[in-house]
């Protein structure tokens, strides 16, 4: 069997971006509207500062403002509270990203649930999720969005594929698995208490990994040809005081049998942040009032 070939989400990510700095350009200049993403971060948490930090940058270059709050790691349920309930009323903010994790002794579940669905780009909000299963309009989560849209690039139409998500959560695997469902795929969910994970893995045409452990898709799971998208991040000690970041999939080995494969970095983690780009302003037009907008399949 040939090599995979790559699926490049920073070139994918890139190309998006494009389209996003047009739509706002012109979202600005036909009804003096820039979109605003307010991002909240809580503590020192270091992985979280960075992508902060790169979610700033991002919004500023596409001509989004960005407001960003940064509060002490012993912050105050009730001071979080008070903040989501001040940004949903700010009328220059249309998106508000409350960083997660947060600390552990608050509660992240009233935080979501105090965001205006309206402005919950990260599409956590329970009325959010009910909307996506339901097929109505509503905030995707950024990173199962992504991997859609690399997936539609590389392989166009999807009906009838066996596809496989690992992995239930709420941030990913189940908006992932709807969205899999949406585009006429027969999806199985996988999660820590699935049997024989491995023959499951082997039906899969479509093989999403969001689990959280190293390389933990083998050559040997997976189906020839199939298209793996690796949404593991795991951290390993690298050279030196330097860290190493792998996916769930074992990438070499892999790409001796699948047809395709997101590497990691540079796969899905670029994706994310353009789609969190691209909810605001879908965020913004539909707080005021204008249509919806499409990523078209080829862009
Ligand atoms: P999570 O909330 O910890 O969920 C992990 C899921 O994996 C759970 O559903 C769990 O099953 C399942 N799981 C754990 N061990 C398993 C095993 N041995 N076999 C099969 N399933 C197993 O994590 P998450 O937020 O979904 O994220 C998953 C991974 O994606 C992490 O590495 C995270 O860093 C990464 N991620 C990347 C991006 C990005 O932008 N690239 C964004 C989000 C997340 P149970 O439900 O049964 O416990």
């Amino acid at each position: 069997m040939s090599q995979a070939t790559l699926i490049d989400g920073k070139a994918t990510a890139a190309a998006l971006r494009i389209l996003i700095g047009k739509k706002i350009g012109q979202l600005t200049a036909e009804h003096g509207i820039r979109p605003g993403l307010a991002v909240v971060l809580i503590g020192a948490d270091p992985a979280s500062q960075v992508y902060v930090r790169s979610k700033r940058k991002a919004a500023v270059k596409l001509g989004m403002e960005s407001f960003e709050h940064t509060l002490p790691a012993d912050t105050k349920q009730e001071t979080v509270m008070a903040l989501v309930q001040k940004l949903n009323g700010d009328p220059k903010v249309h998106g508000i990203l409350v960083q997660l994790p947060l600390p552990k002794h608050l509660d992240e579940k009233p935080v979501i649930l105090a965001i205006d669905p309206l402005k919950d780009v990260d599409g956590l909000h329970p009325e959010n999720a009910g909307r996506l299963m339901a097929g109505e309009v509503g905030m995707v989560s950024c990173t199962p969005l992504g991997c859609q849209l690399l997936l539609r690039r590389q392989l166009g139409d999807m009906t009838g594929k066996n596809a496989l998500v690992i992995g239930r959560s709420l941030l990913f695997g189940k908006p992932m698995a709807q969205l899999l469902l949406a585009e006429d795929c027969t999806v199985t969910t996988a999660h820590s208490r699935t049997a024989d994970l491995a023959d499951h893995c082997r039906r899969a045409d479509i093989l999403v990994a969001a689990v959280g452990r190293p390389e933990m898709v083998k050559e040997d799971w997976v189906k020839p040809g199939a298209v793996v998208i690796d949404v593991g991040i795991n951290r390993l000690p690298g050279e030196g005081d330097k860290e190493r970041l792998v996916g769930d999939v074992d990438f070499d080995a892999v790409s001796n049998v699948a047809s395709a494969i997101t590497p990691v970095p540079g796969g899905v983690g670029p994706m994310t942040i353009a789609c969190l780009m691209f909810n605001a302003l879908r965020a913004a037009r539909l707080q005021n009032g204008l249509d919806d907008v499409k990523i078209p399949t080829s862009f």
